[in-house]
């Protein structure tokens, strides 16, 4: 009998597959819409809190569009590709004006929300509401590579094309959710990048990578290139228990979030000599702080898809620029929880023990880490 693709996943499915995850349960489009989100680039295991805090805060897709951006951020601190986040939250909105706040089931108008490829488009549909899509996200493309002993790199364009035909190919006209998590969970459990656990694979039967001994060359690596080394020295005005910390455009690196301030050269920096200076001063919001003292924190990298970057953390002490304007309590911290000379959207001064509610990429957190730990 010819082997049965989809017939032999789903009984596998039946035995092993994963039906207790949090978006498994009580399923809408919106439940698999942000968890595909969540899922893409980052592990399950890592996804679960982050999921849960997100479906408590932001219940509907309603909710979610009417969060602050900042709110949305916030719960997306630590996952990384901000960008998810910030396109999530964008086409919450789109939903909520363009389609009465109930997630579309056409496939070209789910399509067309940011942040969505024929991938999830294809997921949240067929999970959602039963509808026939083929899925290929980076789990499935390996499944499929190794099954057809696919030779190339799957992110070119030849080679994704030939997988979407093979699963368009193997995509069963039943029980459609049910096949789309198996797929992925073979791919999340079984055939895995290193050491696939080929002898509990439901496939191996028809695998030609197991055939041929070639899991661990399949799928081919990226080509490789070299990507560049930036620096940057990052200052860190800090008054009392506050730094001062700036909002990231909405575009680009980090879109949205809190840094400080400071530019990404190839060149090593050096510290401003005028900071080294007796009686420097430091100027935040037209205000002249005199600089106490200057320290540099460890340095430490932080890898982007394009660009390594080196980053030194320096904290300049700042005196108060006029007496009194930062009212204390009595253990001398700050005891306004907004202290501002910088009445601006654009920079604030954040408590670094205990930072408020704010988005942060994941080098400020290592820095509000050694500032604690200093
Ligand atoms: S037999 Fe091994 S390589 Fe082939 S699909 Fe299964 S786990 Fe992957």
């Amino acid at each position: 009998m010819a082997f049965d693709f989809a017939q032999t996943a789903l009984a596998w499915f039946d035995q092993h597959g994963r039906k207790h995850l949090p978006w498994q349960q009580d399923i809408t489009a919106y439940s698999v819409w942000v968890s595909e989100i969540m899922l893409q680039q980052t592990q399950v295991s890592t996804v679960i809190p982050y999921y849960e805090r997100f479906m408590q805060s932001f219940p509907t897709v309603t909710a979610l569009a009417e969060a602050p951006q900042e709110d949305v951020l916030h719960h997306w601190t630590g996952l990384g590709y901000y960008a998810r986040a910030r396109n999530l939250h964008k086409a919450a909105q789109i939903i909520a004006t363009e389609h009465n706040g109930e997630f579309p089931t056409d496939f070209e108008d789910v399509l067309a929300l940011p942040g969505i490829g024929r991938s999830t488009a294809g997921a949240i549909l067929s999970i959602a509401e039963h509808q026939i899509h083929a899925i290929l996200d980076g789990n499935v493309k390996r499944v499929l590579t190794r099954f057809f002993a696919v030779e190339g790199w799957t992110g070119s364009k030849t080679v994704e094309n030939q997988l979407w035909e093979f699963a368009d190919q193997l995509t069963p006209p039943q029980r459609i959710a049910d096949y789309t998590q198996v797929m992925m969970d073979l791919g999340a459990t079984v055939c895995t990048r290193s050491k696939p656990r080929c002898e509990e694979c439901p496939l191996q039967v028809e695998c030609l990578a197991f055939a041929s001994g070639r899991q661990a060359e399949l799928p081919h690596k990226k080509p490789q290139k070299t990507i560049p080394t930036k620096y940057t020295t990052v200052l860190i005005p800090m008054l009392y228990d506050r730094v001062l910390m700036t909002k990231r455009p909405d575009e680009g690196i980090w879109g949205g979030l809190w840094w400080f301030e400071g530019e990404f050269t190839l060149e090593q920096q050096a510290l401003p000599v005028e900071l080294a200076e007796e009686n420097a001063e430091f100027e935040v919001a037209d205000q002249l702080h005199k600089v106490n003292a200057v320290e540099s924190l460890p340095e430490f990298k932080h890898t982007f898809s394009h660009f390594h970057l080196h980053i030194q953390p320096v904290i300049i002490y700042l005196a108060e620029a006029q007496a009194g304007r930062f009212a204390k309590d009595a253990q001398g911290r700050v005891a306004d929880a907004s202290p501002n000379y910088v009445a601006t959207n654009l920079q604030q001064w954040v408590d670094y023990q205990q930072p408020a509610d704010i988005g942060l990429c994941k080098p400020a957190i290592t820095i509000f880490n050694q500032l604690q730990h200093r």
